[in-house]
């Protein structure tokens, strides 16, 4: 229901959680992130059902790091509020990681061609075939793995997706589902609404369907599915929260 992503120089986890709580207003079920840890061998990912602060306490627990992640509050469609069925959902092995609103409506087809080829599936979520979809179609380039998966799937979706192999890196992409790209000096975000970023910057991507973007530390592009630069306005948000 909602996400958050940053790219930069700061530990993102505090960044994420709180971009999360100003989306609390939506309503939600479960909440996690996802981290590229800070020495760039592994995605750690910590999630839950309940509400932030149990999040909150578990991070305490099991504290992660990490310059590039992405967070979400889920509000279960496909699943029941659980810790497994909660996002991110990491492809199976372990090296892409994504959150997701809304609803992939031919997941059963996929999740069925994808058991086929040999994947287990750890949740009952529909999101989770977008996951090992990616990794599926990945072959040494991210951004064709995600056009290829976005080609297949079907449904409204808002995505974040982290790539171990490019751990500089978020990718995005939305369709009947809301998804903004908060523009920073040095530092980058995404989010399902502008509240989420608005206290790091007023500068915004309105994402549009068939845009996907490409977010580094330092520069966001935004492509088409045919992998060529769309020109996009800078919107810049007047109002407060
Ligand atoms: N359909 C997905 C799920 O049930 C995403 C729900 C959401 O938008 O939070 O996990």
């Amino acid at each position: 229901c909602g996400i958050v992503g940053y790219v930069g120089t700061k530990n993102c986890v505090p960044i994420l959680l709180s971009g999360l709580k100003r989306l609390e207003y939506r309503g939600y079920d479960s909440a996690g992130v996802a981290v590229i840890d800070i020495d760039k061998s592994k995605i750690d990912i910590v999630k839950t059902k309940g509400r932030l602060t149990v999040l909150e306490e578990k991070l305490n627990q099991n504290p992660i790091e990490g310059f590039v992640g992405i967070g979400h509050t889920r509000w279960a469609t496909h699943g029941e509020p659980s810790d497994e069925n909660s996002h991110p959902h990491v492809s199976q092995n372990g090296k892409v990681a994504i959150v997701h609103n809304g609803i992939i409506e031919n997941y059963l087809k996929l999740k069925e061609f994808l058991i086929k080829k040999g994947y287990t599936f750890a949740s009952d979520t529909d999101t989770e075939v977008v996951a090992h979809l990616i990794e599926y179609y990945y072959d040494g380039d991210i951004l064709d793995a995600f056009i290829k998966t976005l080609e297949k799937i079907q449904g409204s979706y808002a995505l974040g997706v982290l790539c171990l192999d490019r751990p500089d890196m978020i990718l995005a992409a939305r369709k009947d589902s809301p998804l903004i790209v908060g523009l920073g000096q040095g530092e980058n975000f995404i989010a399902s609404d502008i509240p989420a970023i608005l206290e790091y910057t007023r500068d915004t991507y309105i994402l549009e369907e068939n845009e996907i973007a490409i977010v580094t530390k330092d520069k966001v592009e935004i492509v088409n599915t045919e992998k060529e630069p769309v020109k996009k306005e800078v919107f810049h948000v007047t109002w407060d929260v």
